[in-house]
């Protein structure tokens, strides 16, 4: 577990490289690269934390400290061994990468879909603006939606500012989801799976 966070700067030159190699497993990583842009004058700049389980990717420390606010969903709440380990950390990055490795386990519990798969990355976007900016420069379409996951990037954008558990859990389920199966069930079904575990995250 990787905890101390990294500064990624993502600019355009790199993007457009990766694309006129023009091999796929680059280009899903062009797309994760693109979602960081805030255009050519303006580059986006990441902090990352890897936890257990997921990448992290946010913009300031404060940004973390919000989104550990809005996460109300405790490690210790599963267990001896995790209230150890919770007590065991720390710093705000350690204690994030707790929370969402909990609630990632917890969602596998749900599911009861536990297997090693590629992690997804959770992209922390501070405000609303940020957010739907991401959502047009992937999908070239207004957004509608508060929080999405994007399988070709392996990804999960949130807006810190309109967040809780039962969202990320959800977006972290379609994650699970589409990654456990050899074949991706469809969406309807995924979505309806995705449901469940918002729905019954503290059963
Ligand atoms: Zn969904």
């Amino acid at each position: 577990m990787i905890l101390r966070p990294t500064l990624v700067q993502m600019r355009t030159p790199a993007v457009k490289q990766h694309i006129l190699i023009c091999c796929c497993c680059l280009i899903s990583w062009a797309a994760v690269l693109n979602e960081g842009f805030a255009g050519d004058e303006n580059p986006v700049h990441w902090l990352s934390i890897q936890s257990k389980y997921t990448i992290i990717m946010y913009q300031t420390p404060d940004d973390l400290v919000r989104f550990d606010r809005q996460l109300k969903y405790e490690p210790a709440s599963r267990g001896l061994k995790s209230l150890f380990s919770h007590q065991r950390s720390g710093s705000i990055t350690e204690k994030v990468a707790d929370k969402v490795d909990a609630l990632f386990e917890r969602v596998q519990e749900i599911l009861e879909m536990r297997r090693n798969m590629e992690m997804p990355t959770i992209f922390i976007h501070p405000d609303r603006d940020h957010l739907h900016d991401a959502y047009v420069r992937l999908f070239k379409h207004p957004c509608k939606i508060r929080a999405w996951y994007h399988y070709s990037t392996n990804g999960v954008y949130v807006n810190v500012n309109d967040l809780h558990e039962g969202m990320l859990a959800h977006e972290l389920a379609h994650a699970i989801i589409d990654h456990y199966l050899l074949i991706r069930p469809p969406a309807a079904t995924a979505e309806i799976l995705a449901r469940y575990v918002d729905s019954h995250l503290k059963d």
